[in-house]
C-alpha cells in the first residue's frame, strides 16, 4: 500500500446528502483514497476531479494507495469551537479514520476528541476497522453523545470472499467482534449493513443472521444501501472474484452490471430486508437508502406499493 499526503482544507463540512440519508448533518473525512482499498469503493467515482489525485499521479479509480491528510484534526477543532449551530458529525463519510494510513496518526481519536471537546455535538462513527475499539475509552466518557457503527457486508463463513473485495479492512469476524463489544460496554450502536452483494450477503437466511446480529447489539436503527453500480466498481469485483475462483459470486456481480438486473436486486433486498426486520428486529428501525435512478419502472411501482423503511433519495 503506497501511502500520499495531502492538504484538505475542509475540517467539519455541512452534507446535504447524508442528511437526507437521516446519517449525519455533518462530515468529517481525513483525506481522499481510504487504505481499505474495498473493490466496490465508490469514493473514486464521487471525487475523480478532486487535485489530490492529480498531485499524487494516481488514478482515482485505482487500487493500492492510500491519500490521507494527517492535519485534519487540526481543521475540525477550529471548526467545531467555530460553527454555531451544530449537530451530528459522521466521521467519516468518503474514506476510513480508522484505515492503517489513517489510525497510524490516530486521526479518528484525534477528531473524536476535538469534537467532544465542544458542547453541541454529536458524532456517528463509520468504519470497517476493529482498530476503533482503541477509542472506546473515550467514547465510554461521552457515550450518550457518540453512536458506534461497523460495516458488515457478510455472513462470517464468507469471511475469504470478503477478504478479496475488502483487503485491508478488518476480518469480517473482527467487525462483529468489535461491534459486540461496543454494546458490551454500554455504547450506542446502530447497524450499517452495506453493501449487501448478490451472491454473497443477499440470501434472506444470509440477511436473518446480520439482522440478528445488529439487534443483538442493540443497534438504534439499521441502516441499508444496495451496491452502487457508478463507476468501474462492479466490473473489478466481479474481475476479482473470478481470478481468485469464486465464479458463482462473480457472475452474480456480473448479473447486476445489467440495469434490469440490478433493478431487480434491489427490489428482492428490500422485500428480503423488511421481512427480515419485522422478524427479528423493528421495521420501524429499517432505513433502505435508495436512488430511484435505474430502477426499471416496473420495480419502481412495485416498491412503492410497499416502501416501508426505505428512504427516497436524489433531486425528487
Ligand atoms: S472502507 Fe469504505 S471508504 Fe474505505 S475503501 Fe472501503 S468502501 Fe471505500
Amino acid at each position: 500500500m503506497k501511502v500520499h499526503q495531502t492538504r484538505l482544507s475542509t475540517g467539519i463540512t455541512r452534507t446535504k446528502e447524508f442528511e437526507r440519508k437521516r446519517l449525519a448533518s455533518f462530515a468529517v473525512n481525513v483525506g481522499t483514497k481510504c487504505g481499505h482499498d474495498c473493490l466496490y469503493c465508490s469514493t473514486g467515482a464521487l471525487l475523480r476531479m478532486h487535485r489530490s489525485f492529480k498531485e499524487a499521479g494516481q488514478n482515482p479509480f485505482g487500487h493500492g494507495y492510500a491519500i490521507v491528510d494527517p492535519e485534519t484534526p487540526g481543521r475540525v477543532a477550529a471548526d467545531a469551537q467555530r460553527i454555531r449551530h451544530r449537530g451530528m458529525v459522521q466521521i467519516c463519510t468518503v474514506v476510513d479514520a480508522w484505515a492503517p494510513e489513517a489510525h497510524e496518526y490516530r486521526l479518528g481519536r484525534k477528531c473524536l476528541e476535538s469534537i467532544l471537546a465542544e458542547s453541541g455535538w454529536t458524532v456517528r462513527i463509520l468504519t470497517k476497522n476493529a482498530a476503533v475499539a482503541e477509542d472506546f475509552d473515550l467514547l465510554e466518557k461521552h457515550r450518550d453523545r457518540v453512536l458506534i457503527g461497523l460495516s458488515i457486508t457478510g455472513t462470517a463463513d464468507k469471511g475469504r470472499i470478503l477478504g478479496i473485495i475488502e483487503p485491508h479492512a478488518s476480518p469480517i469476524e473482527q467487525r462483529m467482534a468489535t461491534l459486540r463489544e461496543a454494546r458490551a460496554r454500554g455504547l450506542r450502536t446502530y447497524g450499517m449493513l452495506c453493501p449487501l452483494l448478490p451472491g454473497i450477503a443477499d440470501a434472506p437466511e444470509q440477511i436473518d443472521e446480520l439482522v440478528q446480529l445488529v439487534a443483538q447489539c442493540g443497534a438504534e436503527e439499521v441502516f441499508i444501501e444496495p451496491i452502487n453500480p457508478r463507476g468501474p466498481a462492479l466490473r473489478v469485483t466481479q474481475e476479482a472474484l473470478f481470478t481468485e475462483g469464486y465464479t458463482r459470486e462473480a457472475a452474480a456481480i456480473g448479473q447486476i452490471r445489467r440495469r434490469d438486473q440490478w433493478s431487480r436486486y434491489v427490489l428482492e433486498l428490500i422485500r428480503h430486508v423488511q421481512t427480515s426486520m419485522q422478524r427479528h428486529s423493528d421495521l420501524g428501525k429499517l432505513r433502505f437508502l435508495l436512488y430511484p435512478t435505474g430502477l426499471t419502472p416496473g420495480d419502481l411501482s412495485e416498491i412503492h406499493q410497499n416502501d416501508t423503511g426505505v428512504i427516497w433519495l436524489g433531486k425528487d
